[in-house]
């Protein structure tokens, strides 16, 4: 997550590497935009406050720049500033938003600009909600709403930094997050669900696009990379935290969960014990558990532990990964 003094650094330094660039000529950008997008996003013009209804409008999905198309925020992070222009406290990715010290008009402020088309946003400023604490004031002249077709999926299989490292992997997935669910207490802590008394298993938050990979061939990935067959228990992980379990969301999912696991049951010389449960509610880890693997591929516990999972995962699952990460 972004915070203010990334945004200091990446204005200072640049902000990181975009996956993709688009350049245009002003005559190129003209033909494409409207007169009033091409003032705001080429010629780093400001709408009147309170001009777009894009201001109130707070139902799921995904903003894209107007210009170029690449996703810049998610619904999720958007909140009502009062200020007039849609407001939004991260963007989807930390490369999507470039930063620029901007002086005019007698003040320093943080222009926020497409990374991918240098088209001008808005600004950023420190005084959004919690826990980012950001505030991307943007044009709405600037944005385009996406439909998204985006699905999430929860399950546990042991500790999180394994499951999370091998799942960042696959096409598809657009992003996967670390934390807890299936317990009796709201927003726990690391520290309570490893006492095992809160109930909470480490899961991980899938978001995925069904076009790209489908909920079994999800679910077949994670029976084949952790053992279903030891009850609260991984390796040397032991304990109610570490079950394995998959957090279905309707009752189709239950069921085509039951044939994942009665497919892959041939394969296991023991039952398979993966507790299926109803999804209730899904705690984000604390920032440090996130993209634990890719901070940490030194630590002791990811060379013995994760990277032969990850062998077997590759060995198993490689026509399924990102093209890059092959
Ligand atoms: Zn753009």
């Amino acid at each position: 997550m972004l915070k203010w003094i990334d945004i200091i650094k990446y204005a200072n330094n640049g902000a990181p590497a975009p996956d993709r660039r688009v350049e245009k000529t002003e005559e190129e950008w003209k033909a494409l935009l409207t007169p009033e997008q091409f003032r705001i996003t080429r010629l780093k013009g400001t709408e009147r406050a309170h001009s777009s209804e894009l201001c109130s409008l707070f139902e799921p999905g995904k903003y894209a720049c107007v210009c170029c198309g690449t996703l810049l925020f998610d619904g999720s992070e958007k909140f009502e500033s009062g200020t007039g222009w849609p407001s939004f406290t991260q963007p989807v990715k930390e490369n999507a938003v470039a930063y620029h010290k901007d002086t005019t008009y007698g003040m320093v402020r943080i222009e926020a600009l497409c990374n991918t088309c240098d088209a001008h946003l808005g600004h950023v400023f420190e005084d959004g909600p919690k826990p980012s604490g950001l505030r991307y004031c943007m044009n709405a002249v600037s944005l385009e709403k996406v439909e998204s077709n985006e699905q999430k999926l929860t399950f546990g299989g042991g500790c999180f930094w394994c499951t999370e490292a091998v799942f960042t992997l696959l096409k598809g997935v657009a992003k996967v997050e670390s934390g807890y669910s299936g317990g009796k207490i709201d927003n726990p802590t690391y520290r309570e669900v490893c006492s095992g008394m809160t109930g909470h298993a480490e899961v991980i938050e899938v978001t995925y696009n069904p076009a790209e990979i489908s909920y079994k061939d999800l679910l077949r990935i994670h029976l084949s990379t952790h053992n279903p067959t030891t009850l609260n228990r991984q390796g040397a992980d032991v304990g109610t935290q570490y079950r394995s379990v998959i957090f279905y969301r309707s009752e189709q999912e239950k069921e085509d969960a039951q044939a994942v696991i009665d497919e892959l049951q041939e394969a296991y010389g023991d039952p398979i014990i993966t507790e299926l449960a109803p999804y209730e509610q899904f705690y984000k880890a604390e920032e440090y558990h996130q993209d634990y693997y890719a901070n940490n591929a030194e630590a002791g516990y990811c060379q013995a532990v994760i990277d032969p999972k990850l062998k077997k995962f590759k060995a198993l699952f490689r026509d399924k990964m990102k093209t890059e990460t092959i």
